[in-house]
């Protein structure tokens, strides 16, 4: 059984519903749909057919809606642009694709884009990059009245309409959760997703300003911050404190700080969100060459490998199989390295090498404990007994060495709980619930009949149970129970 979790980015290549059961079939653990790209119709008929699917095959399925953020693009253009090293080109704040003449008798391409300050924000000598930084160019001056940015290029290359701009450390003056991101972050709260994705985080107020948009609309779904700025990593401490979670997302990251500065600041954002207990996700470029091939390359089965022993709760996929030729090889491929990677780490000296949460409360206490544990017993797994999944996300940070069979009521907690890593979640049947006072909780009696009749355990077989009572606050975790299966 794999531990680590999968996220796969659904798009043209793979959001029907065949695609979707195989792939949650292969070893999805979690879809994310990309608000870059689609209408409501759209995304609203995905969502509906994940939803089927993960009743139809009985699977815990999470759906992470990708909200685009602050994201700046070239606008139309007529036809593709070539700029060479050496050339000069403009950059505007308006929607016009045209040529224009400079003092010398050039003549140079202006490019519309979709950032109408830029021309305000922009500073001389600093750099912008196109097309996920293959274009490189510096800013000679600008020209706030005319909306334009001069600029020198520095690596040269073919601009198409829509490609991404990147402007690293620039303060640049577009909101952090834009009109677009609102009206897609209702839509999904309405739709019911389970994660919200929120791009380029920059500072603890972006992820605030998503959550008091939550207590609006009076639903609320945990945050995954990606860092993909460097003034995101330099924040990184504050953003984890109001954040769920965070995503290394390496597109833009290494487009904004360089490519050979991300792996170790990879570690060092795992390492941070682990030590706090946050959800992580590791993203982009895992096995890019399987996009048109249907093996990955050495590097990339080394690089999941290394997010592996980097502690990630998930990995995910990206164009592999949003428009790759082979998203189902591709998710096999990466169960198949997540496997064998985790196989060679079952052992009590790799788990005290890793970054676990400290601990301030009792939850944590006990949770550590019974991770601790799983390393002497022979249990089959830790059952948890669970109303919000708090306590399993809790014990799933302490990577105890067996699995976590987390089971609820609630089926939004059950499909929440399907990006916990080493989580097994378990929908138990409504008509076993306690009639006295908090209807949320079980027997352990009913939860063991459960387990066996989905065969997830045999009678003789060890649990290791996490449970507690039915206090005036509600449900607290308060006992450590080792028993045998009857
Ligand atoms: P994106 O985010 O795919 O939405 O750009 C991930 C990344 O930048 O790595
Ligand atoms: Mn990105």
């Amino acid at each position: 059984m794999k531990r680590a979790k999968i996220i796969a980015t659904l798009g043209p290549a793979s959001n029907d519903k065949k695609s979707i059961a195989k792939l949650a079939k292969a070893g999805v653990d979690v879809f994310r749909l990309n608000f870059s790209f689609g209408t409501y119709a759209e995304h609203q008929k995905v969502i509906n057919t994940i939803r089927a699917v993960g009743k139809e095959l009985k699977k815990s399925i999470a759906i992470l809606q990708d909200l685009q953020g602050p994201k700046i693009r070239v606008g139309v253009l007529n036809e593709p642009v070539v700029v060479r090293k050496g050339g000069e080109l403009i950059l505007s704040g308006n929607s016009i694709h045209k040529t224009k003449e400079i003092s010398n008798k050039k003549i140079i391409s202006v490019l519309p884009t979709t950032y109408k300050q830029i021309a305000s924000d922009a500073k001389a000598g600093k750099r912008i990059l196109l097309a996920d930084g293959k274009i490189i160019l510096t800013v000679l001056k600008t020209d706030k009245s005319r909306k334009e940015v001069l600029c020198k290029v520095v690596n040269g290359g073919t601009i198409l309409t829509g490609k991404g701009i990147n402007l690293p450390y620039t303060d640049i003056s577009l909101p952090a959760l834009t009109a677009k991101d609102r009206e897609d972050a209702e839509f999904g709260l309405k739709a019911g997703v389970d994660y919200m994705g929120l791009s380029f985080v920059r500072r603890a107020e972006d992820v605030v300003k998503l959550k008091r948009l939550m207590s609006k609309m009076k639903k609320s779904v945990p945050i995954i911050s990606k860092i993909e700025k460097p003034e995101g990593v330099d924040h990184l401490d504050e953003i984890l404190e109001v954040s769920d979670g965070i995503m290394v997302a390496r597109g833009d990251l290494a487009v904004e700080i360089s490519f050979a500065k991300v792996p170790m600041v990879q570690k060092e954002i795992l390492r941070q969100a682990n030590l706090r207990g946050k959800l992580t996700v590791v993203a982009t470029e895992m096995l890019s060459s399987m996009v048109d091939n249907p093996r990955p390359t050495r590097a990339e089965a080394s690089d999941v490998a290394n997010a592996i022993l980097d502690g990630t709760d998930a990995v995910m996929l990206s164009n592999e199989t949003a428009v790759g030729e082979f998203p189902l090889k591709a998710v096999a491929a990466m169960r198949d390295i997540i496997v064998e990677t985790e196989s060679s780490l079952l052992n009590e000296h790799y788990h005290l090498s890793l970054d676990l949460p400290e601990i301030h409360d009792l939850t944590q206490g006990l949770c550590a404990a019974a991770s601790h544990l799983s390393y002497f017993l022979n249990e089959k797994a830790l059952a948890v007994m669970t109303h919000s999944g708090s306590s399993v996300r809790v014990i799933s940070k302490y990577r105890p060495q067996s699995p976590v069979y987390a089971a609820t009521f609630n089926r939004d907690v059950y499909q929440q709980m399907a990006f916990y890593h080493n989580v097994h979640p378990v929908l138990l049947d409504d008509k076993g619930r306690f009639e006295d006072g908090d209807d949320s909780m079980c027997s352990l009696g009913l939860y063991e009949l459960t387990l066996k009749r989905q065969k997830m355990v045999r009678a003789g077989e060890l649990l290791i149970f996490l449970t507690g009572d039915i206090t005036p606050k509600g449900w607290r975790v308060n006992t450590v129970k080792v028993k045998k299966v009857s």
